[in-house]
């Protein structure tokens, strides 16, 4: 039953959405991510503190250069247990009010401890679905969002997070770090990237370990409802049904999306079921490498993204939002619909009882007549 019920909410919930501009043709290239990928992991480690993570915030900026050799970024640098961190943010067309925030980490852990070898859990992670994956998706959009940038009528951010894979699991982690220290970092800053007189912060979409084969998200429980919804209903209207799934598997997730939701930014996390996965069990091992990445997964992620932008942004200068958010703090739907299929499932069961008293009633009649 309770099986039962959980169908019928995932089905009126994920699939009732209305997908504006379905018909534009996506461009983002899984291939093109997957690239992406590999020249992380070329750069090495991008563990806090060292060269290699420096390296990388470079070759950030010089694949958005690619892009346009004036494209705006800062350097948010921030320090955490005496190591000098550093978030890169680049923003997209700066005349629009409405922000949209693409986040993702770029840092990779400094320790495999997960790794089902012993030995091998003082090794670092490669991170290529753990940190690079996500980044890939986000040089990918910029370089697909700078040549619709005359259509969309929003300002997109993509942020680069150093210091989020940090923290401890399995009872030993890195001295005291916590996990999410650069998303953290930004939010505690985040009056000094924009103006909120004339610019807001409509929403943030978080992409994490996004490039695995077998990709399959979950229902984030952080996530603000009705935004993650609607990814989930963007995926699904683009035939992503398995990676988008009706019966998603459901459970918090600490990340970097978290610090954004508790200053009241509609905020999603694009995440895979990582700790307890067949389909991909690599999570904080040595084998998070590209031999099981998926350029289909990337492209997959991507798409749905894209065409999450074009559903609200594309064409449509009549959206300025100015603090109302169209993707409302968690409004329960779910509970709504429970509560609507709950009276529909009791007026049937009454339908029926009346009926079979009034057919016993009859019966009861016609006997005593025959009598
Ligand atoms: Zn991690």
């Amino acid at each position: 039953m309770l099986g039962l019920f959980s169908i019928y909410i995932s089905f009126f919930t994920i699939d009732k959405l209305e997908i504006q501009n379905i018909d534009v043709e996506l461009h983002v290239n899984g291939d093109n991510a997957y690239e992406y990928i590999r020249d992380q992991l070329d750069i090495g480690y991008r563990i806090p503190g060292t060269e290699e993570r420096k390296n990388c915030a470079i070759y950030f900026i010089s694949k958005f250069q690619e892009i346009e050799s004036n494209f705006t970024y800062i350097l948010h640098n921030f320090t955490t247990h005496s190591t000098e961190c550093q978030n890169v943010l680049f923003k997209l067309n700066q005349n629009y009010g409405n922000i949209i925030i693409l986040g993702a980490h770029y840092d990779s852990r400094a320790k495999a401890t997960k790794d089902p070898n012993p030995l091998n859990r003082s090794y670092p992670v490669p991170g290529a679905n753990d940190g690079a994956s996500g980044c890939a998706v986000l040089i990918e959009l910029a370089r697909v969002f700078y040549q619709r940038r005359i259509n969309l009528s929003c300002q997109v951010w993509f942020l680069f997070f150093d210091a989020e894979d940090q923290g401890r699991d399995n009872a030993y982690g890195i001295d005291n770090w916590g996990w999410c220290e650069g998303s953290k970092a930004f939010v505690d800053e985040i009056n000094s990237f924009y103006n909120s007189e004339t610019e807001n912060l409509d929403c943030m979409i978080l992409l994490d370990m996004v490039g695995g084969e077998n990709l399959r998200f979950i229902k984030e429980q952080y996530s603000t409802s009705s935004l993650l919804d609607e990814l989930f209903a963007v995926g699904r209207r683009l035939g992503y049904t398995e990676q988008f799934p009706s019966n998603p598997t459901t459970a918090s997730i600490m990340d970097d999306h978290q610090a954004f939701v508790n200053i009241g930014i509609p905020s999603a996390d694009l995440i895979i079921n990582f700790w307890d996965n067949p389909h991909w069990p690599y999570h904080h091992t040595t084998q998070d490498n590209l031999t099981h990445i998926s350029n289909v997964s990337l492209e997959i992620t991507g798409k749905t993204v894209e065409q999450f932008i074009y559903n609200n942004y594309l064409n449509n200068t009549a959206n300025t939002y100015k603090g109302n958010y169209p993707w409302h703090e968690n409004i329960n739907i779910l509970n709504l619909e429970l509560v609507i299929f709950l009276i529909g499932i009791l007026s049937i069961c009454g339908v029926v009882i009346a009926v079979i008293y009034f057919k016993r009633k009859d019966t009861y009649n016609e006997e005593t007549h025959l009598s």
